[in-house]
């Protein structure tokens, strides 16, 4: 006689724990399109262009001269020594090969770096909007999370002050993308220093600055939290080949730590799924040493794509919008519309109403609650121009068709 339900035998960890949503709505948009729907898109953060074929070429050759075995656990010595000269170039960060840890995507990295610094009951400041998995894994790492809010007035941006009000003597870490997913703000050099200078005063605090959309940034040139002297011994910077190089199927993505940081993720990644793919890599290899060209050429294609989506949101009444510096994200504010309704079901959350365009208009994007901002909605610009034209006139009709 059966007595528990099958979901009783999972874990309470488990149980907690969000799908993530970018992905959840991702899956929704694809299965509307294998019923036969023509779907736009735009929820999912990544790259609509082929990875660069000189990357390509040298994952064939990996396989060809029979790199099919483990890869030692951080990554191949190789690689590790091309990311600690591109960090050290590139971002003033100083780094030799050991203070890399190699990781199967970026999201790997933050997961083992709050792992092996968040114990029970420590907080972890997260800047919202945030990305969607950075709460998830903090709750997985036991910790709590203190959410601390920029508004659209500033850019999004949280503030030195904001930080300093929210420190208290349980902090142990700060966790923030620059460019931000999903607001594309940046912070500036000025920003960064304030912030650092508030980290300076508390010296149990750990910096984790997400920089994996370092090469997709329209202003200033980037500039790392990391490379700032007094803290630099307690930022871990985290950054991929992901976005940059459009290698999101690659997975592989990295930290630039202290060793003691870098020798404990070595040895939890050791654990649980030892190095990443060896084929992925070499590819890794090639990207990070070849020419920067490709790079370079699709952060022009994103901020003519800005240009053109943030131009046509601004024409549909009523949305606030904020203007990305990096990234390739809109996130309009689009208070305005919740509350109303569509034949009597009322739209409550932005959630609703990105399920509200996606049954109705047939474009994906993700509601703001998921980042921490109830009142937006993101939408991605990684797609083709006709395709974001067609998707904005598609959000246009079905915003006005809500009572
Ligand atoms: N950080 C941010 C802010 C992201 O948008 C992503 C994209 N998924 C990641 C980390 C993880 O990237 P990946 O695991 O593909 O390297
Ligand atoms: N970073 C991307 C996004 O935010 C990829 C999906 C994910 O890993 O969450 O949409």
């Amino acid at each position: 006689m059966k007595t528990i339900v099958e979901t009783q035998l999972l874990s309470e960890r488990s149980r907690a724990l969000s799908e993530s949503e970018t992905l959840a709505m991702t899956k929704k948009a694809r299965e509307l399109a294998a019923q036969g729907h023509k779907v736009i898109s735009l929820s999912v953060g990544e790259p609509d262009f082929q990875t660069p074929q000189h990357i390509k070429d040298a994952a064939k050759k990996a396989i060809d001269d029979g790199f099919t075995f483990y890869s030692p656990v951080p990554g191949y010595p190789e690689l590790r020594q091309a990311i600690a000269e591109k960090l050290t170039k590139e971002n003033n960060l100083d780094f030799t090969a050991e203070n890399i840890v190699v990781s199967t995507g970026a999201k790997q990295s933050i997961a083992n770096v709050l792992l092996s610094v968040v114990d029970p009951g420590d907080e972890v400041i997260i800047f919202a909007p945030y990305w969607v998995s950075y709460v998830e894994m903090v709750k997985l790492a036991e910790g709590t999370s203190v959410i601390v809010t920029g508004t659209i007035d500033n850019d999004f941006k949280v503030t030195a002050a904001q930080v300093e009000a929210a420190i208290t003597p349980n902090t142990k870490a700060i966790l923030f993308s620059s460019p931000c997913n999903p607001t594309g703000s940046v912070f500036t050099k000025a920003e960064l220093t304030a912030i650092a200078d508030v980290v300076a005063r508390h010296e149990r605090i750990i910096v984790i600055a997400d920089e994996i959309y370092e090469y997709i940034n329209f202003g200033d040139k980037h500039f790392s939290i990391g490379s700032i002297a007094a803290i630099k011994d307690r930022v871990v910077t985290v950054n991929g080949f992901s976005k940059g190089y459009a290698m999101t199927g690659w997975r592989v993505g990295y930290i630039g730590a202290t060793k003691a940081i870098a020798a404990a993720c070595d040895k939890l990644q050791g654990q649980v799924t030892s190095g990443t793919c060896s084929i992925a890599q070499k590819a890794a290899y090639a990207a990070i040493t070849g020419p920067n060209d490709a790079a370079k050429e699709m952060s022009a294609a994103y901020l003519r794509r800005r240009d053109l989506v943030i131009g046509l949101l601004k024409e549909i009444p009523n949305l606030k919008v904020n203007v990305p510096q990096g990234a390739f994200y809109g996130f309009p504010d689009v208070s305005a519309y919740l509350g109303k309704s569509f034949n009597g079901v009322v739209i409550k959350t932005a959630g609703d109403l990105a399920m509200y365009l996606l049954n109705e208009g047939k474009v994906a994007a993700v509601g703001g609650d998921a980042f921490g901002a109830p009142n937006c909605l993101r939408i991605s610009f990684a797609a083709s121009d006709e395709n974001l034209v067609e998707a904005c006139r598609r959000i246009k009709d079905c915003l006005a068709k809500l009572q």
